[in-house]
């Protein structure tokens, strides 16, 4: 066993402190990563506190890891030490079941291994994340990042980038359509740059009327601050599609008014709480209303080859692990520009 050093949560109430774990020698199958950029999705917020019910202790977060290979197991073909590779939200499935077969592991019918807060496929080891210094992970399940993009700003694409490029795609996004993408964060900002490049037109709908400038360096043609009760009769009928990535309760029927007919509105942000929904905003116009998990591995390299290929990669705040506990207050504040990613340097030293 290899003994690498982590930040944990012990409990709900528990800030993130220094922890030590146990990595798993390489296998036959498997890539041995040294870690050196994880992102801080607001998911591992949201977990480390439990939000969502079922989150087990001690917890290591993170599931946008980016380093490079140490070593590889024997059977190993498609990396070797020294290679630039991610890992994102999945670290294992059952490898057989439909959406396996089709390469959508994230809706694997036996339940995805997720990177952290899960078990093995054993259902008894517990799996920890990426807000440490080493990882062990079987080989169809680790990313190539390519060469072109920088490791640190590239560490958000395996959860952020993913989540927003897979409903792009699945649902149909294409030149010319105009979206809406509701909060930006860290979701929401690739989220802009992603439909920019793939030639939509978008609109950020935002609660923080100081993103404005923001938004439209990032490649937005419009802003409009929703706490502007005008924005939401202005808008009316407007959208093809609208990408919700807000992370707390909102009130989804005033945004479903501003799809046009036919226009369907992407849920990809999972606040704690239910929010009510009125039948009449999908009635009328004949309205969609949708969700998306990540996306699938083959898919993620695919996104990857895709962020390379034009130049795409996150805005981050680089941070020393020590800082996580802070970073974590102010992204409940919505105060992240526009991501956050730990340099992994800092655990090292530590
Ligand atoms: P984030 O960086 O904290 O961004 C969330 C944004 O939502 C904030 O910056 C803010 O943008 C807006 N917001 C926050 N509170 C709000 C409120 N009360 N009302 C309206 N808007 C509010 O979070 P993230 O990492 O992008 O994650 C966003 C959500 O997606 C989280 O719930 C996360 O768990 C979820 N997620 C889902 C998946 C999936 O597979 N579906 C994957 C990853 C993350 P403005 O300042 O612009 O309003
Ligand atoms: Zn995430
Ligand atoms: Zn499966």
């Amino acid at each position: 066993m290899l003994t690498t050093r982590a930040y944990a949560a012990q409990s709900a109430k528990a800030p993130l402190a220094p922890f030590s774990l146990e990595r798993r020698e390489p296998g036959t199958h498997d890539v041995l990563i040294d870690i050196l950029y994880c992102g801080v999705c607001h998911s591992d917020l949201h977990q480390v506190r439990d939000d969502w019910g079922g989150a087990t202790f001690p917890m290591v977060p993170g599931h946008e890891i980016v380093g490079r290979v140490a070593r590889v197991g024997s059977a190993v073909t498609r990396f070797k030490a020294g290679d630039a590779v991610g890992v994102g939200c999945i670290v294992d499935s059952c490898r057989d079941c439909p959406s396996c077969r089709k390469g959508d592991e994230q809706y694997c019918d036996t339940g995805l291994v997720g990177t952290y807060n899960s078990r093995e496929r054993d259902g008894v080891t517990p799996t920890y994340g990426g807000y440490s210094t080493h990882i062990t992970v079987d080989e169809n399940y680790v990313l190539r990042i390519p060469e072109s993009l920088p490791l640190d700003r590239a560490a958000p694409l395996l959860c952020a980038g993913i989540t927003t490029y897979s409903p792009l795609r699945h649902y149909g996004v294409k030149a010319g359509d105009r979206l809406a993408v509701v909060g930006l964060g860290g979701l929401g900002h690739m989220a802009v740059k992603l439909a920019k490049t793939m030639g939509a037109e978008v609109t950020v709908l935002s609660t923080s009327p100081s993103k404005r400038d923001d938004a439209l360096a990032l490649g937005a043609t419009h802003f409009a601050a929703t706490s502007n009760k005008d924005t939401f009769k202005n808008l009316t009928g407007r959208f093809d599609f609208i990408l919700d990535t807000v992370s707390a309760p909102h009130d989804y029927n005033a945004y479903l008014n501003l799809l046009k007919v036919d226009g369907t509105m992407i849920l990809v942000g999972a606040p704690e709480a239910p929010t009510p929904l009125a039948a009449f905003p999908l009635i009328m116009r004949r309205r969609k209303l949708g969700g998306s998990l990540i996306g699938g591995i083959r898919e993620t390299q695919e996104m990857l080859d895709f962020c390379a290929k034009h130049g795409v990669a996150s805005d981050i705040e680089l941070i020393p692990i020590q800082k996580i506990n802070e970073a974590y207050e102010r992204m409940l504040k919505g105060d992240v520009r526009y991501r956050f990613v730990i340099d992994i340097a800092s655990l090292r030293k530590a």
